[in-house]
């Protein structure tokens, strides 16, 4: 068995590893918190659990990216359907005021 300073240090870090995972909320308990992190400011504790528990875990990092991609595409998609909907709208106020110059006319 190695048991040098690095083989040491390596055994601490997995266990301080372990330590935290084992206090820390599961996936199941931060997947409501990083969801809820996109639309409000998350409290300082809710902050350092959720960074710790992302220090740990490469499933919760992978989750909150898609979230954020899904986050920006639906904001893309609102912004987009607002356009079509103004340039709707100017053209029914254009189309109402073609039309009222055309009564007025006859
Ligand atoms: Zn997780």
């Amino acid at each position: 068995m190695m048991s040098g300073p690095s083989g040491v240090f390596n055994k601490i870090r997995h266990e301080i590893r372990y330590w935290l995972l084992r206090r820390l909320p599961t996936c199941q308990d931060l997947v409501p918190v990083l969801s809820e992190s996109l639309e409000r400011p998350l409290g300082a504790r809710e902050r350092l659990v959720v960074h710790a528990h992302l220090l740990t875990c490469v499933w919760c990092v992978w989750y909150l990216d898609q979230l954020r991609t899904l986050r920006d595409l639906a904001h893309r998609r609102a912004a987009n359907s607002d356009d079509a909907q103004r340039s709707m709208l100017a053209d029914a106020a254009r189309e109402r005021i073609r039309r009222r110059l055309s009564d007025a006319r006859n």
